[in-house]
């Protein structure tokens, strides 16, 4: 009961009169009902209407097919109503307004609860039960040491409970708020640094041989020093070419500075004989695959394996391609122990693996992992089945896209270790940028580096919410202007309920519509995720050269695909999107210097406000969209499952409460050292032992 929270607190004393607001504002009025009718309209819908009084004045209220109301709202009852104010007919009114009823309560400062209108358990009823909770709770345990709490200028747990169920202050109730939501964080953290210290210890990593050159000024300055900040090209004590320097050497453009530094931190990494574990984090189109492959080649130059894991098999195959083409004509230097195996020079052996890859070749893949003949595997969750075994995985990237979760990794590296017993480093990249405080508390037990830098001579991308059928017209002209100009374009279909197949089939009608009405006598090509592999393939190899015009494709083409000519972006239904997935989808076009568009059907309501649409026609920085995403929808879908069980975030709020999400870092790191065991901490590993067995959670409240 008593971590039953208040999800809102009236301030009686600060509650402003009717007789002081305007019309058209958004006001909370405490006022006392005074009459109470129902009404029915003449198509039969029932209107409850409450004529109450706050001391100043009357308002009237109207609810409309909320026929309850009428028991809950009876004449002597006060309530809190909030809403926005209006006039009609000389009389100020609200409609639908948000109540909450206070009861009998007395107290400057009245806590409403969560409560069930329907089912009778109004907040007041809460409320008591609450108050005979506390009254008999006690002193509870605090398991935060007296000293960090002084230090941070927290309340006591006894106080902060007491206080945020009957505040004397609003500043009472924020400081109770601020104890209690940052022990829900703090709790979190720090299970986070355990398991990452934990790691760290247990855990043996390879010492790549990646930057010898400059291993002492690693150390001492990590940001400056190292293989890329400084140098494209460098050689190693024996005269060779670091092979990944050797590869960014020969591309046509050059690294960004945030690209290099990327690398450079991943370098120092894997050079260390800890594993890595890093997040990546980057815009969309901010270059990740090249940091990735960086990261590959350093493996790869001392004759460890590379594993590229891609979400989907359209993206596994585009990266496949990618890789295989880029690094024809490297070697893989010859190895310096000469043992009994043959150590000379020779390809790269670039490889892919997924679900649907022929018995015969997945045999022959298998086997040259296992021999180590493949040097760089690219592929889907495949990568995680049975059978798979490598002979020396170095290195392993994860193109993440929000579908790979904690399991999978743990699986990646049960598989890894077989060979020789160490652990790989492991890069996991997110498709699109996750606001910070989301990143510090999802994967927080990951180092954290950001891509805050696009490659330079890109156009933006000019965004347009298409709303009418006149705009769609506009569209499809756009559509076929740039075919004509020689350029290509996506349609991506609305998301539909149902199977696989019901979304291949809708795809399908989309693509047959298109092809015979808006867009005939062009060249189409439909997409999705019900063909084979092999017809996927050849679609998307029609189109990245140019034989086709327009791809109409679910959403399977989501992530990474890179076609540099294509320049226009349709994205049917766009309003059953997410923000994260449009900001994606738009992602696909605006790879090459001339100008792209992004067009969001949505044609459901014409004046209709959607403030997802609107973020996204507004901006095309990831990062801003991201916050603002969290913003809209709050966190429970950045954690989603992933999260589950992991967490028991009740107050604190990951949108909200960045500053503390931040300070429980610290204060996480502090207190974990580098002993996971919290040995200096007997009282927080007990709290911390109850929240991850319910059963035990007693023991929080021993007195
Ligand atoms: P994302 O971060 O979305 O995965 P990609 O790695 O697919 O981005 O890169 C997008 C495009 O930009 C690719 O065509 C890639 O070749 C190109 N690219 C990457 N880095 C640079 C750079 N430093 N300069 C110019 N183009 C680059
Ligand atoms: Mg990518």
């Amino acid at each position: 009961m008593v971590t039953y929270y208040p999800r809102r607190w009236v301030d009686r004393s600060r509650q402003v009169s009717l007789i002081d607001l305007a019309v058209g504002e958004e006001a909370m009025i405490l006022a006392r009902i005074r009459r109470t009718q129902v009404r029915r309209t003449q198509t039969g819908k029932i209107i409850v209407e409450i004529d109450a009084f706050d001391g100043t004045g009357y308002l009237h209220v109207v609810f409309f097919n909320q026929p309850w109301r009428a028991k809950q709202l009876r004449e002597g009852v006060e309530a809190v109503f909030f809403g926005k104010l209006e006039r009609f007919r000389r009389v100020t009114q609200m409609s639908n307004p948000v109540v909450d009823l206070i009861g009998d309560r007395t107290g400057k400062i009245v806590p409403i609860y969560p409560q069930s209108e329907r089912a009778g358990l109004p907040s007041w009823e809460i409320a008591k039960l609450v108050d005979d909770a506390i009254g008999r709770m006690g002193e509870v345990f605090d398991p935060v040491p007296v000293q960090i709490l002084d230090r941070l200028d927290m309340l006591g747990r006894t106080a902060a409970i007491r206080a945020i169920h009957n505040p004397s202050t609003m500043a009472e109730k924020f400081a109770a708020r601020r104890r209690l939501a940052f022990d829900e964080l703090l709790r979190l953290q720090l299970m986070l640094r355990k398991s990452k210290v934990e790691q760290a210890r247990s855990l043996r990593g390879i010492s790549h041989d990646v930057s010898p050159m400059f291993g002492s000024r690693i150390h001492t300055s990590r940001r400056n020093a190292g293989l890329f900040s400084e140098a494209t090209f460098d050689l190693k004590e024996d005269g060779q070419p670091f092979l990944a320097a050797e590869f960014f050497a020969s591309l046509s453009f050059d690294l960004t500075n945030a690209q290099k530094r990327a690398l450079d931190e991943i370098a120092n990494d894997m050079r260390l004989p800890v594993p890595m574990h890093r997040l990546l984090q980057g815009d969309v189109g901010s270059g990740k695959t090249m940091v990735a492959l960086g990261m590959l080649l350093m493996a790869v130059q001392g004759r460890y394996q590379g594993a590229l894991m891609a979400p989907t098999e359209v993206l596994a195959e585009q990266h496949w391609i990618t890789l295989s083409q880029l690094l024809k004509g490297f070697v893989v230097p010859g190895s310096r122990d000469s043992g009994l195996f043959e150590d000379s020079e020779r390809s790269i052996r670039v490889e892919m693996l997924s679900g649907k890859v022929p018995i015969a070749t997945r045999r022959n893949i298998l086997s040259g992992l296992a021999s180590g003949a493949i040097d760089i595997v690219v592929g889907t969750h495949a990568l995680i089945s049975d059978g798979v075994r490598f002979k020396s995985l170095g290195a392993v990237v994860v193109d993440e896209q929000h579908r790979f979760g904690v399991e999978q990794r743990a699986a990646l590296k049960e598989r890894s270790r077989t060979g020789h017993g160490l652990d790989p480093d492991v890069l996991v990249m997110t498709a699109t940028p996750i606001p910070r405080t989301a990143a510090m508390t999802v994967f927080g037990d990951l180092d954290l580096t950001v891509l805050d830098e696009m490659p330079p001579g890109r156009t933006p991308i000019v965004t347009k919410w298409a709303r009418s059928s006149e705009q769609y017209s506009k569209v499809i002209e756009r559509i076929r202007s740039e075919v004509a100009d020689g350029r290509q374009a996506y349609v991506v279909c609305p998301l539909v309920e149902g199977s696989e197949r019901v979304v291949a089939k809708s795809a399908t009608d989309e693509f047959e519509r298109l092809r015979n009405e808006e867009l005939n006598g062009l060249r189409l090509g439909l997409l999705h995720g019900q063909m084979s592999t092999r017809d996927k393939e050849a679609v998307m190899e029609e189109f990245r050269a140019g034989r086709l015009d327009v791809l109409v494709a679910t959403t399977v083409i989501e992530v990474g695909v890179d076609v540099p000519n294509a320049t226009v972006m349709v994205i049917e239904n766009a309003d059953r999107f997410g923000m994260a997935q449009l900001h994606q989808l738009r992602g696909r076009v605006g790879r090459g210097a001339v100008r792209s568009y992004c067009y969001l059907i949505s044609r459901a309501q014409p004046d209709e406000a959607n403030p997802r649409l609107e973020a996204i026609v507004s901006s095309t920085d990831g990062f801003f969209l991201a916050e603002k995403d969290l913003e809209l929808r709050g966190e429970g879908t950045i954690m989603g499952s992933r999260q589950k069980g992991r967490s028991d975030l009740r107050l604190a709020s990951v949108a909200k409460d960045r500053d503390l999400v931040e300070l429980a870092q610290a204060v996480a790191r502090d207190i974990v050292g580098d002993d996971p065991d919290m040995v200096k901490f007997p009282t927080l590993v007990r709290e911390l032992a109850a929240f991850q067995n319910p059963q035990e959670s007693e023991f929080i409240f021993l007195s």
